[in-house]
């Protein structure tokens, strides 16, 4: 959406006065990408992109917090360029070079920290063709330079007509462009119905069910492709809403489940996360300044119905208001994530072969094949 401003004004008192929390989008003028801290002149257009859609604040607010506090840098905190970013946690202007830098060290860090990728690897990317995925691709490539493993990329339609053609499209357009080896896979052509048909048939938990089929395709295609790892484009807004979604749905043994699964078992897939760290603004923006083209407001028509996207505006409010928010559920989700491990550390959990297709499962049928079975 464009808004043309009437007189001189701060571009983050232009978002509360809309109703919009600055955690929710970008800003660029003339394709460049602004910091909120920045102001817009009379007459000036200022494109704001939703990086996801999310509903606005009830009313117009204050800008609190951080927002309120920050003042705009005409320079690069190390450099002389004009800034495209304002990190508010540590209170920093970047230029699009050195937050590219930062954001692939960051990454670098999360993927020695949690021990996820080794030299050697065969990883497959998880490419939706969505901002995560794309920055995701373009984060691994740079680790690479440093670290060799293989890449290829997994892609897997849902069948969400209006949405998920054209993320598809930017898929393979990207993959084309990079080189990467590229598997594409249909719920019609691996489950027998797109979601969108079961969507008719089963309006609640749709995405659960999308969720559990999607990552069955997943393990089964990487693992008969011989892909060692999985990527993910999960970011640090993904990890704080699924805290909380384990905390609401009384789910704690997922706590312990999240980076790796609590029984090794060789038909599994381990699953990696390298934005884990990294917040969904952040990840927008990296995106963003590698070209990704953004559809601005265009959203899965069914992600309104799902609990997540409650929780997601609520962090996306309380991050503007209490700044940090997002991180410290995050840590806990770490800490707790330990605590709950080591609680059920020799217990005898077993995983079994799935009845219907051998995959692994905790009871003697998959989600997976039970979801299908109910339709
Ligand atoms: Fe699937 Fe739900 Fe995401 Fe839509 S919002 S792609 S239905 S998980
Ligand atoms: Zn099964």
């Amino acid at each position: 959406m464009k808004i043309a401003a009437s007189s001189e004004t701060g571009l983050i008192g232009l978002l509360h006065n809309l109703g919009i929390p600055a955690e929710a989008v970008l800003l660029s003028i003339d394709g460049k990408l602004v910091p909120e801290t920045a102001s817009v002149q009379k007459g000036q257009e200022v494109e704001i992109t939703f990086y996801k859609h999310v509903p606005p604040f009830s009313s117009p607010q204050e800008p609190r917090g951080h927002w309120k506090r920050a003042n705009y840098s005409p320079n690069c905190a190390y450099c002389q360029s004009t800034p495209a970013i304002y990190l508010p946690y540590a209170n920093q202007h970047l230029c699009p070079k050195h937050f590219r830098e930062l954001f692939e060290k960051r990454v670098n860090r999360s993927i020695r920290e949690y021990n996820m990728l080794n030299k050697g690897d065969r990883v497959g990317i998880a490419l939706s063709g969505g901002k995560d995925s794309y920055a995701l691709l373009h984060a691994l490539l740079a680790v690479r330079e440093s670290l060799p493993f293989e890449i290829s990329a997994l892609t897997v339609d849902e069948g969400i007509p209006g949405y998920r053609d054209k993320a598809i499209e930017n898929a393979r357009k990207c993959c084309k462009e990079l080189g990467i080896e590229q598997h594409v896979y249909t719920f019609r052509e691996e489950h027998g119905k797109t979601i969108a048909e079961i969507g008719k048939e089963r309006k609640e938990n749709l995405c659960s069910y999308c969720g559990v089929l999607r990552r069955k395709i997943l393990n089964t295609k990487a693992r008969e492709l011989g892909l060692n790892k999985v990527a993910i484009g999960h970011n640090l807004d993904d990890v704080a809403q699924t805290a909380m979604l384990n905390l609401i749905r009384n789910e704690p043994l997922r706590f312990a489940r999240f980076n790796e699964p609590l029984i090794e078992n060789e038909k599994l897939i381990p699953r990696i996360r390298p934005l884990r760290d990294i917040r969904e603004k952040e990840v927008a923006a990296y995106a963003f300044l590698h070209g990704h083209e953004y559809n601005s407001g265009c959203c899965c028509p069914h992600a309104t119905s799902a609990l997540r996207w409650s929780v997601r505006h609520e962090l996306n409010s309380l991050e503007d208001q209490y700044p940090g928010t997002k991180s410290k559920i995050a840590s806990s989700f770490n800490t707790l994530q330990a605590i709950v491990k080591d609680s059920v550390k020799g217990k005898n959990l077993e995983l079994n072969s799935c009845r219907e297709c051998g995959e692994p499962c905790s009871d003697e049928v998959c989600m997976g094949c039970k979801m299908l079975g109910e339709l």
